[in-house]
């Protein structure tokens, strides 16, 4: 810690992204309680699992697991919000760190050939200025070592017609469009498609059905959060 990080940190201390109080010097995101009060996902099968069984008879994948579980006003909210909405991409260098260890340990992802993320449509992403998604998944790509390609997978726009269509469609999951202009970079690849939180997993359905369109692939998921 030089000098220049000593006076900054005693003019401006940061703060806990879950209980607002200060951070001392070597903490980062969270404060030490808070980092052991997270509610960690403590799964060990990754075949069998809460998550995998939520995708059974929609759509075949091979392996899920999520690092920690999503409440409403809890913890992971905080930390999600402040990722998605408040420009704090360390959150996503944070989570991709410790979980990225935990499954390069478990080696359940040694047999995956690259990293996908969730796109984000090409209007939020402007507004946003980025994909919350990004740092998450170049952690796991270095802990796992395995290249994260973010343009295999697209997000595109709706037409007029479509978006008349989809006010109609909006429950029925099928409003959103995925896309993969290259198909033959994929083809007989064993995908981790990553994104950050599973509700009711419609969108991660979207995007599998896309991908599965490639010949021969296999998909596992993996997400920051899960809401039960
Ligand atoms: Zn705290």
């Amino acid at each position: 810690m030089n000098f220049l990080q000593d006076v900054l940190h005693l003019f401006f201390p940061k703060i806990c992204i879950t209980c607002d109080i200060k951070l001392l010097q070597p903490e980062k995101i969270i404060c030490t309680l808070c980092r052991h009060d997270l509610p960690i996902i403590c799964y060990t099968n990754y075949e069998n699992n809460k998550i995998t069984k939520a995708f059974y008879g929609r759509i075949p994948i091979e392996k899920a697991t999520s690092f920690l579980f999503y409440r409403k006003e809890g913890k992971t909210k905080k930390l999600i919000h402040a990722l998605k909405y408040k420009g704090n991409q360390e959150v996503g260098n944070f989570i991709g760190d410790w979980f990225g260890g935990i499954l390069k340990d478990s080696s359940e992802f040694k047999d995956i050939d690259c990293i996908i993320p969730v796109p984000l449509h090409p209007k939020k992403q402007r507004k946003r200025g980025y994909n919350q998604l990004t740092t998450f998944g170049l952690r796991l790509s270095e802990h796992l070592t395995k290249p994260y390609l973010e343009d295999v997978l697209i997000r595109t726009s709706a037409s007029k017609t479509q978006t008349f269509k989809q006010r109609f469609e909006r429950f029925s999951n099928n409003s959103t469009k995925f896309s993969v202009p290259d198909p033959s970079i994929i083809k007989n690849k064993h995908i981790l498609l990553v994104d950050d939180v599973i509700t009711t997993g419609a969108t991660l359905e979207s995007c599998c059905k896309e991908l599965l369109n490639s010949e021969s692939i296999k998909i596992s998921i993996v997400t920051m959060a899960y809401t039960e």
